[in-house]
């Protein structure tokens, strides 16, 4: 693979939650010398800092923090970008690496390099790809396959090369920031779950946006799979590919996750297992395939349920950072739970999205419990059946007095959580505690 030792690799973003440091880690163990830069400070990112304290104390990893200099990206080997960094065409760093003659890649490029193609399930859409590539994993785990999850979801191919072997299938998330930087990319099987107006900051326009998802297909060799959502039924696929178009009609029933739209979910991820063990000739049984996806308990804060006491259940969807996410969740545990049953709690950081179709919600439900920033205007905008309950703990305290058996208390928030917390894994996990906490059998 690439031969690392004596570089000079400049990676282009830390983030405060370690997005680089895999891409560091491995480039550095390499025999490379590495620059890290970012424009955030080192207090800002003192928790990933701390993990490459190492590599940084041996000197193999240099830093650059609270800025960017021009010379870091024209005097190096390499530059490995953060797929985080918007408008990758027009940003002035990556222009001079460029015009310097320097190449550019990306942690995800690195990984992908390591990888068969012809083992590889890439999943990307809208809204679905974290938890249709979880269950296609589950799916190819149950059918006995070795396999590894990585990409977007969070876990690096480059920390999982010890794990490769000749038969590893791999499935991975991957964003449309990821496939605008990937060249060449041809998975065995592509899944698209949908496509509809998101990142644009990034991106610049819908068209950019659309474009660069659809690059997952422009590669693809004859013999491999697309997998797409009806309403993408015109994109193309290279000759030979077979192509399947799966309806909004298309689920798989009686899932653990609740919801249409994981019933559909679940339906991209048995074609998706189903495409590649047939590429790979080897034949495994489509009920137990149907059966570990069916069992797939849904990935954390996205609408799952954390916790059960006394009849009471809770539903984490702190990942919810959108109205229409709020509405989808509703309208899943409405499936099951009567929403008259439903207690939710909503509310959060500005993003200046319109929330009146959370607050028309309030009367239909049990009740409306808003916090955060938007919290009162949300309370306030609502006709009846809504409290402004300033912060989650309060919201909890509130509806724990109000509930009974049979009850569901559900954290949609439809806001993002970073006016009261660091990131909606920290407001989940707190909604969480909350819940075990509130129901703990009282102490004599
Ligand atoms: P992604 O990784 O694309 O962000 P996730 O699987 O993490 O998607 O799901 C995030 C949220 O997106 C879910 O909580 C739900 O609100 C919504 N969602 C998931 N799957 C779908 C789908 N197939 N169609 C529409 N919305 C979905």
């Amino acid at each position: 693979m690439h031969d690392w030792s004596g570089k000079r690799v400049t990676v282009m973003g830390l983030g405060r939650f370690g997005g680089g440091l895999a891409v560091t880690r491995y480039l550095a163990r390499r025999g490379a010398t590495v620059l890290l830069t970012d424009l955030a400070d080192e207090q800002a990112l003192a928790g990933p800092l701390k993990q490459l304290k190492p590599l940084i104390d041996q000197g193999k990893v240099r830093l650059r923090l609270g800025t960017h200099e021009p010379v870091d990206f024209t005097a190096a080997d390499t530059v490995v970008a953060n797929p985080a960094v918007p408008k990758p065409w027009e940003n002035r760093y990556l222009n001079a690496a460029r015009e310097a003659g320097v190449p550019i890649t990306t942690e995800i490029q690195l990984g992908i390099d390591y990888l068969d193609p012809s083992r590889i399930i890439a999943v990307t859409g809208s809204a679905g790809k974290s938890t249709t590539s979880a269950m296609t994993h589950a799916a190819l785990v149950a059918a006995s396959m070795p396999t590894i999850l990585a990409g977007n979801i969070g876990t690096s191919i480059l920390d999982r090369l010890d794990d490769l072997t000749e038969d590893t299938i791999s499935v991975l998330e991957i964003s449309s920031a990821m496939l605008h930087w990937l060249q060449g990319f041809a998975p065995a099987v592509a899944v698209v779950t949908n496509c509809t107006e998101n990142h644009t900051d990034w991106h610049g326009s819908f068209d950019h946006y659309q474009a660069s998802k659809r690059s997952i297909l422009a590669h693809q060799p004859p013999g491999a799979a697309a997998i797409l959502d009806e309403t993408l039924a015109d994109w193309s696929s290279q000759p030979g590919v077979q192509q399947t178009i799966l309806t909004h009609s298309d689920r798989i029933e009686r899932c653990t996750t609740p919801g249409a739209h994981n019933a559909r979910n679940a339906v991209f991820a048995v074609a998706a297992a189903t495409a590649v063990l047939n590429q790979c000739r080897i034949t495994a049984d489509q009920s137990t395939i149907t059966q570990a996806v069916r069992e797939f308990p849904g990935l954390p804060h996205r609408l799952s349920l954390c916790h059960e006491a006394n009849g009471i259940r809770f539903y984490n969807d702190s990942k919810c950072t959108v109205p229409g996410a709020t509405l989808l969740a509703i309208s899943a545990l409405s499936e099951t739970i009567d929403p008259s049953r439903i207690h939710l709690i909503a509310g959060g950081y500005d993003k200046g999205s319109d929330l009146q179709p959370i607050a028309d919600l309030a009367s239909s439900l049990s009740g409306l419990y808003t916090i955060g920033v938007t919290g009162k205007h949300l309370a306030d905008t609502a006709s009846s059946n809504a409290a402004y309950c300033v912060d989650l703990d309060s919201a909890m305290r509130t509806i724990m007095q109000r509930t009974k058996p049979g009850d569901a208390i559900l954290l949609s928030p439809g806001c993002a959580s970073w006016d009261q917390f660091t990131n909606y894994e920290q407001r989940g996990d707190r909604f969480r505690d909350l819940a075990v906490a509130l129901t703990e059998p009282a102490k004599c």
